[in-house]
């Protein structure tokens, strides 16, 4: 079998105008680098040792933004940060094998479930930030995930705070049948009697946010922002291909085509997200006085 090598990337170029529609992405590619030396990038497949990422963890070549754990991100992110609600967890679950992945997903990722929650400093600039985790159960939104959400927008009201949350998610959880789904009803709510309030929310998508998160609060933003390259979209796209009998183009789903189609008010490297966020918080604190 022959392996397909993609472009290899010159180091001394910059992050932005790269021309990757020539870039041919073998999805193979991944599964033949040794673990923890070579990385390929999910997007357009160009390959790069893993110390190339930065600090940021992005993509030298197409600027993708590598799924990170909602700590890891936190660190890119805040100054200071007051965590709400750590102890929040499922007690009880009783479907098969739920309990299982739960306590893998906590040990994996230090978390109680699938968001992280807290006021947080940005720039100098007081929020309230949720941060969805995709290494817990793939950022599903289970009942306790719906619960730390509303929390931090009703804190938010109460407390005359934006909200800064960070979508990352594979939908609703299954295991949680009609519960999971009912979060969005009650996240969307809090959400509501936030903007009648007059404050702020700003969504920033992140790699994958898809399902019952996109049909509701993910799309709710009065801001909407979303990282180079990420997957938004409600059903899959081999789902919507086998129902309406068509090919659908390329980088359907993507940040930049939901950009192009007025989902997305404006697609930003994760290097440059802090400052703007901090710089969007400064003008609309101005607003309040
Ligand atoms: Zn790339």
């Amino acid at each position: 079998m022959r392996l397909v090598v993609p472009r290899l990337m010159n180091l001394f170029e910059s992050n932005e105008h790269h021309d990757t529609s020539r870039i041919k992405v073998d999805h193979k590619v991944k599964d033949q680098i040794p673990d923890g030396l070579f990385l390929a990038c999910p997007y357009c497949g160009a390959q790069m040792y893993k110390k190339q990422l930065g600090p940021y963890r992005v993509c030298a070549n197409c600027n993708y933004g590598f799924r990170l754990q909602a700590r890891e991100r936190l660190e890119l992110l805040t100054d200071e940060f007051e965590e709400f609600d750590a102890d929040v967890t499922m007690e009880d679950p009783d479907f098969p094998g739920y309990a299982d992945k739960l306590s893998r997903a906590k040990k994996q990722t230090g978390m109680g479930e699938s968001v992280l929650t807290g006021k947080a400093k940005i720039e100098g600039q007081e929020a309230d930030l949720g941060i969805m985790d995709s290494y817990f159960m793939m950022g599903s939104l289970g009942s306790k995930t719906g619960e730390k959400i509303t929390r931090l927008f009703e804190h938010a009201t109460a407390n005359r705070l934006p909200v800064i949350l960070f979508t990352a998610s594979g939908g609703a959880r299954m295991q949680e049948g009609i519960n999971s789904l009912m979060q969005m009803a009650k996240i969307s709510g809090a959400i509501a009697t936030h903007q009648e309030a007059g404050l702020l929310y700003l969504v920033v998508l992140t790699d994958p946010t898809t399902g019952g998160v996109t049909a509701s609060f993910a799309m709710d933003g009065d801001i909407t922002l979303a990282e180079p390259h990420a997957l938004i979209g409600f059903a899959g796209a081999r789902v919507i291909e086998s129902t309406i009998h068509e090919k659908l183009p390329k980088d359907f789903q993507r940040a930049e085509t939901l950009l192009e189609h007025g989902f997305v008010d404006k697609v930003v490297p994760r290097q440059n997200l802090t400052t703007l966020l901090g710089k969007i918080l400064a003008m609309h604190k101005v607003g309040e006085d």
